[in-house]
This record gives structure tokens, sequence and C-alpha cells, in this order.
């Protein structure tokens, strides 16, 4: 059995720099009465991972629960603040919910977020979620997506995603993404990283990833060199309108 002091324990010994508290995630369609039963609990357990804490060289996280519901949502920041953290995270969303529902709670939970630390969504997401995510003060975020999809041959790029299994890139010599400086994209076609898969060559996976993970961590230091220049706005309405533009 996990219990809080459990997992703090695994973290600690596993050293990481960022660890979490032990929480519960419901899912997108779970009743009202029972999210406000379990951020409950997910607070009373922030409180005992706190305490358990041995090591003072982690930065521990606190997470946020509540659902789809402003409300609640607004009740678990204020008990996680009121225990105080190293950084503060957003939890229970990409759990099947729409996506407005997802930018509704970024935008309802954004302003009551403390200033001077680091602000965490977990387990989103698509870039332009991401995109949407920074433009609500958000600073970090872990996903499964780029890696994932990637082994399932779908690619990221500066025009929107493609599916390197189509037959439209049988005979295709340009690089995924012309805008792209990866490796990949300066090394090779369309067309062989179409036949890699087809052939169930492990390479294709191992290529595909590399360029995704290329992607968003590119697509994070714009952003980061966007709001450096204080360009924000306009760098998430080209992302829009390049999104948009036909390959
Ligand atoms: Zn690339």
């Amino acid at each position: 059995m996990l219990t809080p002091e459990k997992a703090i324990a695994i973290q600690e010994a596993l050293g990481a720099d960022i660890i979490m508290c032990f929480d519960e995630c419901p899912p997108a369609t779970a009743e009202y009465s029972y999210v406000e039963r379990s951020l409950a609990m997910t607070s009373r357990w922030a409180r005992r991972c706190k305490e358990a804490r041995r090591r003072e060289d982690q930065h521990l996280f606190g997470i946020v629960q509540g659902g789809m519901h402003r409300d609640l949502r607004a009740r678990s920041l204020d008990n996680i603040r009121s225990i105080g953290f190293d950084g503060y995270a957003l939890g229970g969303l990409s759990v099947g919910e729409e996506k407005e529902q997802m930018y509704d709670v970024m935008d309802c939970c954004s302003p009551m977020m403390p200033d001077d630390a680091p602000r965490y969504i977990m387990g989103i997401g698509a870039p332009e979620d991401l995109i949407e995510a920074v433009w609500h003060g958000y600073d970090m975020f872990d996903c499964v997506m780029p890696t994932r999809n990637a082994r399932n041959g779908m690619l990221f790029t500066s025009r929107g995603r493609i599916n390197i299994k189509a037959k439209a890139h049988e005979e295709d010599q340009g690089p995924i993404d012309p805008e792209c400086g990866c490796h990949v994209c300066r090394s090779y076609s369309r067309a062989y990283l179409r036949h890699l898969y087809r052939a169930g060559e492990i390479l294709a996976s191992q290529l595909n990833t590399y360029h995704n993970l290329h992607y968003y961590l590119d697509l994070m230091r714009q952003a980061r060199q966007a709001i450096r220049d204080d360009r924000y706005a306009d760098f998430r309405r080209e992302f829009y309108a390049r999104q948009a533009s036909d390959q």
C-alpha cells in the first residue's frame, strides 16, 4: 500500500530535483460530491507529505485538484497554498474533459496562484495546450504525447501535425518540417521515415521521437524568448496562423 509518507520516502530515495505530493486524480466525469471529498483527502495527504519530508535539497510541489468546478478548484488551491510548498501544480487535467473545460480551469486558478513559485500543469499536452497554458501564466508541463504519438507515426510540425504513415509521403524527399533544425529533419526524408515505419523498424520510433521532442523543446524555447521580448500575444497569434496554413 502506498501512503503519503511512503510516496515521499520513495521520491527522496530516487533523489529527483522536484518531487510531488501524493494525491488522488478523479476522472473528468466524477460527481461534484465525490470531487469535494477527494480534494479534502488530497489536502490532508499534502500536509502529511510535507511533514514526512526529510531532505531539504529537493523541491516539494503541492497538487491542486477540484475537477472542472471553479469553486472546488479555489478551495483546493486555498488549502494547498495555506500548507505552503516550493511549487504549485494543477492536477486532474487532460483526464477526458473538453479543451474548453481545461482552459477554463487554467483561467480560474491562474489569478490565485502564488507569483513567487513555479506553476506546473501535470499531464498536458498538445502544443496548443502549452501555448494556452503559458498564456494563462503557467511555467512547467509534462506529457507522454510527443513520445507516444511519435511511436504511432504522428509528427508535430510548425504547420500542424502529419501522419508519416500516409501514402502522400511515399515519394516525398523533403524533411518532416523544413523549419525544424533537428538532426532527423536535416538528415532524412519523409519517404525514408515512412518506409522505416511500414517496415516495422525500431529506428522509426527513435527518429520520430527525436524530432517530436525537439519540436516541443523548441516551441518552449520560442515561448520563453517571446516573453522576454514582451511579444507573447503576437507569438501566440502567429502559432495559430501557421497551424492553419495547409502543408
Ligand atoms: Zn525535426
